[in-house]
């Protein structure tokens, strides 16, 4: 069936198509499909509102869900064509940064699995985040042009007015289907503007900040740094939460609602706080209806839930009033209204919406008038509660949850792990495919050396296929037998990809001095830096730098090599995270809300190393402390050191020798042959003179702990690829299926 219908779609036998002919074949053939599955929402549905929807390439994934991916695979095969060629074909949306965005993405696959009506609500942006590129060991960003000829966006013809600082734009409604695993088809809506103009961009991703008309949806978090491109945020986001409210009105009333009762009809989740603006544009169209400010305000507060994703403070979105007043004046009035009921509410200064200083505070606005925040790990809520919005549990105790966030195992364990998926399927039966809790059947293998030695060949050819689409992709030749440490996520100091790296200077150093490690280690980075961010910069600067100072120095390249993967993105994900022998969670404790990428690397068979933080803590609860390496400061230790302001960096850079060698090494000759002297120095000044998500006191934990890891991985295979299996039995909780449930038993009962 399948045969016929591509040389149907393509007019010509199949051997004889490209790939991109293929590929728009196969999309044609899938967007059918999915589209039988479509059907109509009753009862409560859900709408996830989030600047980002970073969901990777869609056509294998489609495959899979519908049943159809043997049956394609076998096909092309049978024509000489292969999947993994096709896959090249496909361009990954660009439709979000991180982690945030990857949960969106998730959480759409498990909705329409467990078959809950849930639809998306974002942007369409042309050029999304920028697409990253390595010259002269500088990170370099370049528009990522990926909405194609052939796009799985559709034009559904429909437009809704928006008001932006006094001019009316259309936005326009795109949708992409999202099919779940034999499940339902829900929508994810992207709006857009017919003016935008990608002719507007000058040199890299430089364009008129100003150009609203023409620039409003080109990129994916616009450079922030000036006040043009705050307020092209704040302009993008009513963009996208006043079309969506239209929208969303607009479907209820269709399927029946007077608009009182909009939350029977409607749960929207305002994923952090860019969406924000939802909550007084809502209350303003249920105004417009001739409901009641007090009424609105309460059909409001019973429809929204928001979702806190970071405790730093500096990512709690808060915008100048004047700012406010310039783009969404029709809000103000309403925004003033909502600050003053808040404070009838509460004496506590510290929870107004609007402050004296004129600042407003979005999440404040969240968490008064919806009726649900929920942190995204167990240990972020605790923190939530006690310290960063204390003053808020206070108040609203009962609208404090935790949901721990989860990734769909279709992407992340059938699709990009096809031989892992099978064997398991094998051992355990395919009911995990599902069901991810039947993963634990799995603990009972965890003593037979015969599955152990498989488990050992499946990442042996992982770790080979990444080798290959390394040299592929950027000439880089890896030795598959070394141990691979991976830490793929975005540049962050909280992440403290620099911490990774005062390691690995450390071990040049050891290794010059005769002392030479366990095995042979390949250490992976993939990590895009905020483009106006300078240090994130300046460390992949440093990481570059001294990948080639050690590619030079044939004693220590035999057992080191540093490898840092260009425009990380889930494509890459998807090939890093089978290979990984050791997964890099390494954030200072308390700064990493949850992190969804541990959860990839243990489904997967990776060992973790890292701080007690966000999910790493849950993660340790489940597969025990000998199959996990923790270290560093806890979370308590971290925020007291914080709250008595009494870290000081260069204490600990002039007590402790090794530390000392391995930070001035930054600047020393052998980096200064290959790096740019300005970027070093200013890294190494950064860290001696302040270092704020203290790396230096973990300086020396990290690198026991992670030679510890290199010695067992070395001297005892049978007994590592037991703490592999144990960490794959124990993923089932990290399932995104168990995190909808959990939303849908706790915050949004969809459906009827
Ligand atoms: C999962 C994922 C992330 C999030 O990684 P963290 O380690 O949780 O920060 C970021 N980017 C991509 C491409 C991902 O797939």
């Amino acid at each position: 069936m399948m045969e016929k219908k591509l040389q149907e779609l393509c007019s010509k036998s199949i051997e004889a198509c490209s790939y991109e002919e293929l590929y728009a074949a196969l999309m044609t053939i899938v967007k059918e499909k999915s589209r039988e599955k479509i059907l109509p929402a009753e009862g409560r549905k859900l709408y996830y509102i989030s600047a980002e929807f970073l969901i990777g390439k869609l056509l294998s994934n489609n495959l899979i869900n519908l049943g159809l991916y043997e049956e394609a695979d076998q096909c092309l095969q049978a024509h000489g064509k292969s999947m993994a060629e096709l896959e090249e074909a496909e361009p990954e949306p660009s439709l979000g940064n991180g982690g945030l965005g990857r949960l969106a993405a998730c959480f759409l696959d498990s909705l329409a699995t467990l078959n809950l009506p849930g639809d998306g609500i974002g942007l369409r942006y042309h050029c999304g985040l920028f697409h990253q590129y390595f010259r002269k060991n500088l990170q370099t960003e370049e528009p990522d042009f990926w909405l194609s000829a052939d796009t799985w966006t559709e034009d559904t013809g429909k437009t809704y007015p928006v008001s932006l600082a006094g001019r009316e734009y259309q936005a326009r409604l795109y949708q992409i289907d999202v099919t779940g695993y034999e499940g339902r088809t829900n929508k994810l809506n992207l709006f857009d503007l017919d003016t935008v103009d990608e002719a507007l961009i000058q040199d890299g991703i430089s364009f008129d900040k100003a150009d609203i008309e023409k620039n409003l949806t080109l990129f994916l978090y616009p450079d922030d740094s000036d006040d043009a491109g705050r307020l092209l945020r704040i302009y993008q986001q009513y963009f996208m939460v006043s079309a969506g409210a239209q929208m969303i009105l607009e479907e209820c009333e269709k399927r029946g609602s007077n608009f009182h009762d909009l939350a029977d009809y409607a749960a929207i989740q305002i994923n952090d706080t860019h969406p924000s603006m939802v909550i007084p544009e809502l209350i303003r169209l249920l105004m417009e209806k001739e409901i009641p400010f007090e009424e609105a305000v309460d059909i409001v507060t019973k429809t929204c839930a928001y979702t806190n994703h970071t405790i730093l403070a500096e990512a709690l979105e808060k915008w100048p009033v004047s700012f406010l007043e310039q783009v969404v004046p029709q809000l103000m009035p309403i925004i003033r209204a909502l600050d003053e009921t808040a404070r009838k509410r509460t004496e506590d200064a510290s929870t107004v919406i609007l402050d004296e200083n004129g600042i407003v505070h979005m999440a404040h606005m969240d968490i008064h008038f919806t009726h649900s925040t929920n942190g995204v790990a167990a240990l972020h809520t605790e923190i939530l509660k006690n310290s960063e919005l204390h003053s808020f549990y206070k108040l609203y105790p009962e609208k404090f949850n935790n949901k721990t966030n989860g990734i769909t195992f279709r992407r992340w364990l059938l699709s990009c792990n096809p031989e892992l998926t099978s064997y398991l399927e094998e051992l355990i039966g395919p009911g995990f495919r599902k069901d991810a809790a039947q993963l634990e059947k799995l603990a009972d293998y965890a003593d037979q050396e015969e599955v152990l030695r498989r488990l050992i060949e499946i990442k042996k050819h992982n770790k080979e296929k990444l080798a290959d689409w390394l040299t592929e992709k950027q000439g880089i030749t890896v030795n598959p037998e070394s141990m691979f440490a991976i830490q793929a996520k975005r540049l962050h100091e909280y992440k403290r990809q620099q911490l990774n790296l005062l390691y690995l200077i450390h071990q040049y150093y050891e290794i010059k001095r005769g002392h030479v490690p366990a095995a042979p280690i390949t250490a992976v980075f993939g990590a895009k830096a905020a483009p106006a961010y300078t240090i994130a910069k300046d460390i992949i600067h440093a990481i570059l730098t001294l990948s080639q100072a050690i590619a030079h120095d044939p004693e220590v390249s035999q057992w080191i090599q540093v490898v840092m993967i260009e425009n990380y993105n889930v494509t890459a994900a998807e090939k890093m995270i089978p290979a990984c022998d050791l997964s890099e969670q390494i954030s200072l404790a308390s700064k990493e809300a949850s992190g969804t990428g541990n959860m990839k690397f243990m489904l997967n068979g990776a060992v973790t190393l890292g701080t007690l933080d966000g999910a790493n803590v849950e993660i340790a609860e489940r597969v025990g402390e000998e199959n996990i390496y923790i270290f560093g400061q806890s979370s308590a230790q971290v925020i007291r050191r914080y709250g008595h302001q009494d870290y000081c960096s260069r204490e600990w850079y002039e007590s402790d020798p090794n530390l000392r060698r391995a930070v001035d090494f930054l600047t020393g000759e052998e980096m200064l042959k290959y790096g740019c002297e300005e970027n070093l120095t200013r890294l190494k000044n950064e860290l001696t003179g302040k270092d704020w998500f203290q790396t230096f006191p973990d300086f020396n934990a990290y690198l026991v702990r992670k030679n510890q890891a290199l010695e067992d991985f070395a001297v005892n295979p049978l007994k590592w690829a037991r703490r592999c299996l144990i960490n794959i039995s124990q993923a089932g909780f990290f399932s995104s299926d168990r995190t909808i449930e959990a939303y849908q038993k706790e915050i949004w009962h969809l459906g009827k």
